[in-house]
């Protein structure tokens, strides 16, 4: 249900539904706009006679939020989002990253937190090209047990020492709710990754993060699925919450996983946030990431979390679909000259 106030509503006609929506036992989500509030409501709804909301001072009217998303739909919420990332260094300036319509967001980096040396070397590389946030994972989720496993609180260590040194911005993987404060610490966002997008204690968990959640798609995940998870990060009152696209499970066998560009579209009807596409984890082969990167753009995607590595064939997990150096930049080159007719800025 989504309350429309007046335009000429008060801040205590406002004050006055939300505790109303309360005194039900439901969840009030004000949502302040150019123009007038509106106020999502969560919870048990069907339990709610509407008439009780509708004769309040400064309601104008109640609407009915058919999908089973509601926070995350533009049912309730018809503008784009545009999620704000407080860049480390510059945050005394108040200089953000900006995720959302208009721009086209790069987080490149190595798929693991190696070491001291690849990490601080991207960090630097990056930085010196404008590319203003890092991936790298600390906790690593292995299909092996046997292969690297990421170096997990020493690992959020060399991230946050890149931080403080290079002022990059850190994109890193929470795998389990037990490290939660430590990630939540080190990360300027939070990913949670397809294997987990339906842990629904973990959703939880970061729902009552400081920090915007980068919530990849589930390999088997259909579009209401993914989300409903993003539902459950908003439900706890987590709005800023970033999808992205890593390929999901086919029969087709050439690439690791099959990259649905597809979904973007009825992404961008059906919910008002923004989507990233992972054209790494989406394909496997390092070829063919620019043609993917590039299709990401023109299919209307916000931007690419995609994975570079200094010396991708000695690179300890995902080197076959890492990009080096020189491949990264030409694909930046490519990347500018494709947004600008799109009418987007590269982030
Ligand atoms: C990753 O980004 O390194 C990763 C493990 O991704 P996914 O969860 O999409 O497999
Ligand atoms: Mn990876």
């Amino acid at each position: 249900m989504l309350v429309v106030m007046d335009k000429h509503a008060t801040p205590a006609d406002v004050e006055q539904v939300l505790a109303a929506v309360r005194h039900m036992g439901l969840t009030p989500h004000p949502m302040p706009g150019a123009t007038r509030t509106a106020i999502g409501i969560t919870g048990n709804i069907s339990a709610v006679d509407p008439r009780t909301l509708e004769v309040l001072p400064g309601v104008l009217e109640l609407i009915r939020v058919t999908k089973p998303f509601k926070l995350a739909s533009r049912e309730m919420h018809e503008a784009d989002t545009f999620v704000r990332i407080p860049l480390p260094q510059e945050w005394k300036r108040g200089e953000e990253v900006t995720i959302g319509p208009g721009t086209f967001t790069l987080i490149a980096g190595p798929c693991s937190v190696e070491n001291e040396d690849v990490v601080h070397r991207t960090a630097e590389w990056l930085m010196d090209r404008g590319v203003r946030l890092l991936r790298a994972g600390a906790f690593k989720p292995r299909t092996s047990p046997y292969a690297f496993q990421g170096l997990g609180l020493d690992g959020l260590e060399i991230l946050a020492r890149a931080r403080e040194r290079t002022g990059i911005g850190i994109v890193t993987e929470l795998m389990d709710t037990d490290n939660a404060d430590a990630v939540e610490e080190a990360a300027d966002v939070i990913q949670i990754g397809t294997r987990n997008m339906q842990n629904f204690s973990l959703l939880r968990r970061v729902s009552r993060a400081g920090k915007p959640v980068l919530l990849k798609r589930g390999m088997s995940a259909t579009l209401e699925e993914w989300l409903m998870a993003a539902e459950y990060v908003m439900a706890g009152g987590n709005y800023n919450v970033i999808l992205c696209e890593r390929g999901v499970r086919t029969f087709s066998d050439h690439s690791r996983n099959t990259l649905d560009l597809s979904v973007i579209p009825p992404v961008k009807r059906l919910s008002h946030l923004p989507i990233l596409v992972d054209p790494s984890h989406g394909t496997g082969k390092r070829d063919y990431v620019p043609a993917m990167s590039l299709a990401a753009l023109a299919a209307g995607a916000d931007g690419l979390l995609v994975e570079v590595h200094p010396d991708p064939d000695h690179a300890l997990s995902d080197g076959a679909q890492s990009l080096n150096f020189p491949g990264f930049e030409k694909l930046l080159e490519s990347l500018k000259r494709l947004a600008e007719p799109l009418g987007k800025r590269i982030n």
